[in-house]
């Protein structure tokens, strides 16, 4: 009898025995239908085998081996059983959630005969000679582009109206009918790259270093500055990547920066195929893509975090850019960091993997420090020097609506001169609460611990946690009065006063509530390129890569709020997002300013900023680990519990600690506290941090906990665990 053994998509770490009498043993990593419970599910299979410890009369028949897709390879699995491992979560939960939302449904999505394929021409056309209204003409060109050919079920599933839209194409000779579905994976001839500029020493030296590696595992971390020419390296190390016949891998934190490096890449590589892999897709461009990456039809693949488990059959290099970004690590279900699984990933298969960032993590750094990773420095910008970065005492200059009088001046001379000035500031909406000065009544969110937020656009309060909506109260809810203040600062806030100060001023505001659709940012880029625009008022997203060439003066609003809290990455995530956002200003020829407001201008921070001197303020903060016990000295895990009581999850976790205490005694196991967010959407969260200066150890000791804490009389609180957390 054959027996195939099945992950499935359950909260169980186990697999699930099936009879299958004609499975093959290459079926393994296949996905296949069976019978669970009264339904049917998908799930792929991770074994065959003869035997069963599940009896004859009991085992069930499995439905149905899908065998139109390529099956996941050895090298694919091995990956998601480390992560299954590593982060103590179900393995067939974690193949299963990798998989794009069509293959992981029932209906499975078929391959249609009959396919089409780019054309020379369709390759020159430019998305926009097509009307901005031919919608799905433009989607259909986009997904050409990007595939180079399309089986008839993809572009079907584009959109209702997407045959009348191909017909289109076809008429123009922008496509053209082709026999056979995926193209061959042609990796003998790769067209020539168009030629970058002459490297600078630092870079050459980078470029060698990391080419004359590619054929076996090593990581580097690439540190240098924003503009220091750190792409160019990786587009470097890429050609000689896709020379050697392989695939490169290149993520990125945040979807916003895709469409970027998108284009440099592909003005880089014409001819190579390229395809992305992030959220933003649909679930149809999500199965496209996953395809073209899976058959080696896409050459170079560009993704956030969950591409890190895209199957790549000829992965020859992994970068991972901006590698300190906390966007790599999922914070809900499969706690993973996409940084840490790259380099595990990379000595998989034995390639290189890059790690590039101004300012590493701290776990990075000291790698590097340590010899583990080879440290690559790019000391100097490119084309600009360093802008001139200063603090406004706000002691001495009292802001209002958040403005000083100096930053006001800064942007008047800005304006003055046709430059384009940014205004930060980490809070979006118009103020972060309000407030009854009568009875000191404010705007909390009933469901969170945490202040509903005032859009005054939408006259709306709001929370940005679990996503509660109310109007804005005309009087106070607890003792009627009518003079509702707002209190502090958010972007809407910064963008009216400006509005108020400079009239004639254009000005943009960036942030998630004003970039929510899939073309606006886009949209908005250009914008800021065509200098239509003076004044930008900004949050994070605004941050992160992006190349503004007319911009010298950024501004920063709040930072305080963040120098002082009681996480320990505190300091290291403001140096990262300060010395981000000062980044902006000035590129090319432009003398850069950045002028950060604060109570506190003498904060070594701030200091270390100004020298742009990562690596001494690296080490000042690894010297106060290291004393104070935490990581990269010790490694963590965080037992999560939550219940609709406090006191549920707490005892839930009182007694974890009780278990976890008898099974080692090596682990720092710490006393269970409420969570950072104690309220979240109406459930009450705590937490316990356990420690150790082995992880080795640590692990060991979360498998046999995680066993335990399993067993009923404990099951009262839901509860996850989170290994290396970076939030708590
Ligand atoms: P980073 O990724 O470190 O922020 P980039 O690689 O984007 O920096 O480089 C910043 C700018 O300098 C880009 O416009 C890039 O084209 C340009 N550049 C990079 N390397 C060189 C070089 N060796 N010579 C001239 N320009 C370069
Ligand atoms: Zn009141
Ligand atoms: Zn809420």
């Amino acid at each position: 009898m054959k027996i195939i053994r099945v992950g499935l998509d359950v909260p169980v770490d186990q697999l699930f025995d099936y009879r299958c009498d004609d499975a093959q043993d290459n079926d393994v990593g296949r996905r296949v239908l069976v019978p669970f419970g009264k339904k049917t599910q998908v799930g792929v299979i991770l074994g065959i085998a003869e035997t069963s410890a599940v009896p004859p009369q009991r085992l069930r028949a499995a439905q149905h081996v899908l065998r139109d897709e390529l099956p996941l390879t050895a090298d694919d699995l091995r990956l998601l059983k480390f992560a299954s491992t590593y982060y103590h979560y179900g393995c067939g939960a974690v193949i299963m959630n990798s998989l794009p939302v069509r293959l992981r449904r029932i209906t499975s999505p078929r391959h249609i005969p009959g396919s089409y394929a780019l054309t020379a021409a369709g390759e020159a056309a430019d998305l926009n000679q097509l009307p901005a209204r031919a919608v799905v003409k433009r989607r259909l060109l986009a997904l050409f582009k990007q595939q180079r050919s399309l089986d008839s079920a993809t572009i079907r599933a584009v959109a209702a109206s997407a045959p009348g839209a191909l017909k289109q194409l076809l008429a123009l000779s922008w496509v053209e009918p082709r026999d056979s579905a995926a193209p061959p994976s042609s990796t003998t001839d790769v067209p020539e790259a168009v030629a970058g500029p002459p490297l600078n020493l630092a870079q050459d030296e980078a470029v060698r270093a990391i080419c004359a590696r590619l054929d076996g595992f090593s990581a580097f971390l690439l540190l240098g500055i924003t503009g220091s020419g750190k792409t160019e390296v990786y587009l470097r190390v890429i050609d000689a990547v896709l020379r050697a016949g392989r695939q490169a891998l290149l993520l990125v934190p945040e979807i916003a920066l895709t469409p970027q490096l998108d284009a440099m890449v592909r003005d880089r590589f014409p001819g190579v195929a390229l395809t992305s892999l992030h959220s933003g897709l649909n679930e149809n461009e999500r199965l496209a893509h996953w395809r073209a990456v899976q058959s080696g039809g896409a050459r170079i693949v560009l993704g956030t975090r969950l591409a890190v488990f895209a199957p790549l059959p000829q992965l020859g290099l992994i970068v991972v850019d901006e590698e300190h970004d906390a966007s790599y690590k999922q914070m809900d279900g499969l706690r993973y960091s996409a940084r840490d699984l790259a380099v595990v990933r990379a000595q998989q298969r034995g390639v290189p993997v890059i790690l590039g960032s101004a300012t590493p993590a701290l776990e990075t750094y000291y790698n590097a420090e340590s010899g583990r990773y080879r440290l690559l420095e790019l000391p100097q910008r490119i084309n600009a020097a360093p802008p001139r970065i200063d603090c406004i005492s706000t002691r001495d200059q009292k802001p209002a609506d958040g403005l000083t009088p100096r930053l006001l001046a800064a942007i008047a001379e800005r304006i003055a001169r046709g430059e384009q000035s940014l205004v930060f500031i980490n809070r979006r909406g118009y103020a972060p609460v309000l407030m009854c000065h009568a009875c000191g009544w404010l705007s909390n969110c009933h469901r969170c611990s945490a202040q509903l937020v005032l859009h005054l656009r939408d006259r709306q309060l709001r929370c940005h946690h679990c996503g509660h909506l109310a109007p804005v109260p005309v009087t106070c809810p607890e003792c009627g009065n009518a003079e509702l203040a707002p209190l502090g600062q958010g972007t809407q806030r910064v963008e009216a006063a400006l509005t108020q100060r400079f009239p004639d001023a254009r000005i943009l505001r960036i942030d998630r509530d004003s970039t929510r659709g899939r073309h606006t940012w886009r949209a908005m880029r250009n914008q800021i390129h065509a200098r239509e625009v003076d004044i930008l008022v900004g949050t994070q997203i605004l941050a992160k890569g992006h190349d503004f060439p007319h911009l010298s003066l950024v501004g920063i609003l709040n930072a305080d709020s963040l120098l002082y809290s009681a996480d320990f990455r505190a300091p290291e995530r403001l140096f990262a997002l300060l010395s981000q956002v000062s980044g902006r200003a000035g590129r090319a020829d432009i003398q850069g300013e950045v002028l950060i407001q604060t109570a506190f201008p003498q904060h070594p921070l701030y200091a270390a900023l100004r020298s742009e001197d990562f690596a001494s303020f690296a080490r000042s903060l690894l010297a106060e680990r290291r004393q104070a016990g935490f990581p990269p000295f010790v490694y963590q895990a965080l037992l999560r519990a939550e219940a609709p009581k406090l006191e549920t999850a707490l005892a839930f976790l009182e007694a974890a600690a009780q278990i976890g205490k008898t099974l080692s005694p090596r682990m720092t196991i710490y006393d269970p506290v409420p969570a950072g967010m104690m309220r979240l959407a109406g459930r009450e969260r705590a937490q316990l941090l356990v420690q150790c200066d082995s992880r080795s150890e640590l692990q060991s000791f979360l498998a046999a906990w995680q066993g335990r804490l399993a067993e009923p009389p404990l099951r009262r609180a839901r509860w996850s665990l989170d290994v290396d957390p970076l939030a708590f």
